[in-house]
């Protein structure tokens, strides 16, 4: 009898498509396959099949089936709950899995060797190229650069046949992990912890574990115990490490490689092409065994995943907004829970969400005392900038000015935060009033002077600072209010001209390669003060690096959501938690207008439980995550009467169900992004209801029309 194929494509399509499928083609579930989609082949995946019963109306056939990797059975299982809990189209989720298998693969390389010729005519710069030619064969522009001549000079031995060319396949292999080198010796409480995880890895199956201690205690070294026990009890078995920030997935790698003698898959948007089809396949095929990661490695082919790590598992980074809404911590769950694996969730500051699983007995609670070694944690005073205001149209007080100026003097370094790019965060015409925003987006522009432009965060729109007010015209009108870390360096080199100073953040460090080279630079001691964003204010170890400022430590409390305390609680224990490792005693300054706030005073008490404790009676109090769950919805169009009328019919729409309560629609706070309006609606839900279910059965019963778009965003992290 024939079959027919449920093949998913990896679109934003409400369901899998039925195709026929062709005598012999011997399809199954996960196979990759080509099929027509209106007058166009697609790529999609095989997600059943059944025999065809009689009466069906033709199908179209598969066309092909492609001499790609077959995806297991977990990664279809993972793409259907991730996208029944985000409330969207199983192809979404899909598209993520599949990114690597539609990158290009590795291409062959030029590369050239040297002959044994020797040139007719040898110049000193020739002679270099052969001295440096000696280390084998490398690419034309890698020899000319090892011998410090310009392209022509290699072309040139090239074309004598001095130098052969050779076309090399690029090694796709991965080295196998060694689990049996040793790791590091572990402190006792580091041996308590690393006992338990590996108790968890033997006893098998789907568990989860918080590793939950200060920054500098030395979490890396536990969970890469149980990565070694996994790796050495199943020849076949893989190990996923997440990381919320690209820069930090470089030390990790580094840490990874020394521990296991073999350098582990890396994955994230800044991988090339070729680079992420070569990881693809070898995670598919079970050759890849260790996976440092972004978020999206969660959705990558692995076979056999025995654990997985969530490192700085509070981190909202791993809040995924754009495109499929998704949280990388709770889907890592989920997709431990379908491989039977362990779950490891590490951070200093666990999230709320976390601590209540843990408190409760649902994830096991391993917590490390203290830092490793002799390293404390850094002594942590508040700035009342009440009292020691800095200047007019200067950011850093006199207290901290003087902190920097005995740290230097030491021979120290200094680190100072600011979680906020460019130079200054809002442009205004002084004769005017007028606030420079994109055309078609409400939020501010963002001076930045090392490009000169001005640029919208949100969307990416950018222009050149205008000369005079676009709005009336004034000439020399416009200043820049507030600091960005761009202005925060500058005010610091005013005051230390002799320091090394250098700038971390997003715009100077735009990929893994250059966040290497700061990282490195910094450790290496070659930089005095660095200006920093959070790119560079978690997990990473400088050990000559005693004071942290913080220059703005209200910034993130403004505008208050849900999280706003917790999340600037964690964010500056991170930062100063980067001051005052190894020997050295470290400090950290905050600089604060509420030095009475309670994130504040836990900050300076190091008391975070006490800080935890109060946090959870109000969101117990408030029903709030993590004692309710939260929804919204967020409704946009270019027409604001359609869009009106649209939210008003989905408010009526919203089912009745106890435990649920729907509070809106309202004008989003971003009420205006890329010339289309938008409006939100949030729901808060009791623990025990489906909130996703409630939300799929609501988004049923409306139908957008023309060009407006409904975005449901399950457990919200902006509310914007
Ligand atoms: P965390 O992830 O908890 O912030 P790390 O694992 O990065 O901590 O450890 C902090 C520093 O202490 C690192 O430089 C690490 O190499 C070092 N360290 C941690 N544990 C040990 C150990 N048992 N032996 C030697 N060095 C250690």
């Amino acid at each position: 009898m024939s079959r027919i194929a449920s093949v998913l494509i990896p679109m934003p399509l409400p369901e899998a498509f039925d195709y026929a499928e062709p005598e012999g083609m011997g399809l199954e579930p996960g196979d990759q396959v080509a099929v027509p989609l209106g007058p166009r082949l697609m790529r999609g995946v095989v997600t059943g099949l059944r025999d065809a019963t009689g009466g069906n109306r033709p199908l179209k056939p598969v066309a092909e089936r492609l001499d790609d990797p077959r995806l297991p059975p977990g990664v279809l299982a993972f793409v259907e709950w991730a996208a029944r809990y985000a409330v969207d189209a199983p192809g979404q989720p899909l598209a993520i899995a599949l990114r690597g298998a539609r990158a290009p693969k590795p291409r062959p390389q030029r590369l050239v060797r040297a002959t044994g010729a020797r040139p007719a005519r040898a110049t000193p710069a020739r002679e270099r190229v052969l001295t440096a030619a000696a280390a084998g064969a490398m690419a034309p522009a890698d020899l000319a650069r090892a011998a410090g001549v310009s392209a022509s000079v290699v072309k040139g031995l090239v074309d004598e046949g001095v130098l052969g060319v050779e076309m090399v396949v690029p090694d796709t292999g991965f080295a196998p992990p060694d689990p049996a080198r040793p790791g590091a010796a572990l402190n006792p409480s580091q041996n308590a912890a690393a006992e338990a995880l590996k108790g968890m890895v033997r006893e098998g199956g789907y568990s989860v574990a918080l590793l939950d201690g200060v920054t500098g205690s030395g979490k890396t070294e536990v969970y890469l115990e149980a990565a070694a026990e996994a790796l050495a009890a199943d020849p076949a078995a893989q190990v996923l490490i997440l990381l919320p920030e690209i820069a930090l997935t470089q030390a990790v790698i580094a840490r990874v490689a020394a521990r296991f003698g073999a350098d582990p898959g890396e994955w994230h948007s800044d991988v090339a092409p070729p680079g992420r089809r070569r990881v693809w396949e070898g995670v598919a095929s079970g050759d890849c065994r260790i996976v440092v990661g972004a978020r999206s490695a969660l959705f990558l082919p692995f076979r056999k995943l025995a654990l997985i790590v969530v490192d700085e598992e509070h981190d909202s980074s791993f809040k995924q907004e754009d495109g499929f809404v998704y949280h990388a911590r709770d889907l890592a769950v989920a997709r431990g829970k379908i491989e039977d694996a362990l779950v490891v969730l590490a951070s200093a500051t666990p999230s709320l969400e976390t601590l209540r699983n843990a408190e409760t007995g649902r994830y096991r609670w391993l917590r490390l005392a203290g830092r490793h070694g002799a390293a404390e944690l850094p002594q942590i005073e508040l700035v009342d900038l009440r009292e020691t205001p800095p200047e007019a149209g200067r950011w850093l007080s006199r207290p901290l000015i003087q902190a920097m100026a005995e740290t230097l003097g030491r021979g120290e370094q200094v680190l100072l935060f600011l979680n906020r790019r460019g130079y200054a965060p809002l442009v205004l015409c002084k004769a005017c009033g007028e606030r420079m925003t994109a055309p078609d987006t409400d939020s501010w522009l963002v001076e930045h002077r090392y490009t000169g432009r001005l640029v919208c965060h949100l969307t990416g729109f950018s222009m050149p600072r205008p000369a005079a007010c676009p709005h009336c015209g004034a000439k020399d009108s416009l200043v820049s209010i507030g600091p960005g870390v761009e202005r925060v360096e500058e005010e610091a080199r005013a005051l230390f001209p002799d320091a090394r100073i250098a700038v971390f953040s997003s715009d100077t460090v735009p990929d893994a390669r250059e966040a290497r080279r700061l990282v490195a630079a910094m450790a290496a001691g070659e930089i005095d003060i660095l200006v920093a964003t959070q790119a560079a204010a978690k997990g990473h170890n400088f050990p000559n690096l005693t004071l942290v400022g913080v220059v703005d430590a209200d910034l993130g409390l403004r505008g208050g959501d849900l999280r706003a305390a917790e999340r600037t609680y964690q964010l500056l224990a991170q930062a100063t938690g980067r001051a005052g490792r190894h020997e050295r005693p470290g400090r950290a300054l905050l600089q604060t207008y509420a030095p009475d706030h309670a994130v504040m005073q836990a900050l300076k008490a190091q008391d975070r439980d006490a800080f935890v404790a109060a946090e959870m009676a109000e969101r117990e109090l408030a029903g709030l995550p993590p004692f309710g769950r939260l929804a919204a919805v967020i409704v946009s169009g270019p027409d604001a009467a359609s869009l009106d009328a649209f939210v008003r019919e989905m408010a009526e729409a919203a089912p009745n169900t106890p435990g649920v309560e729907v509070y809106g629609p309202a004008d989003a706070p971003l009420g205006l992004v890329r010339g289309r309006r938008r409006k939100r609606f949030l729901v808060r839900a009791e623990r025990t209801v489906d909130l996703s279910a409630y939300m799929a059965a609501w988004r049923a019963r409306v139908r957008p029309r023309g060009a407006i778009r409904v975005t449901i965003d399950i457990d919200p992290y902006s509310f914007l």
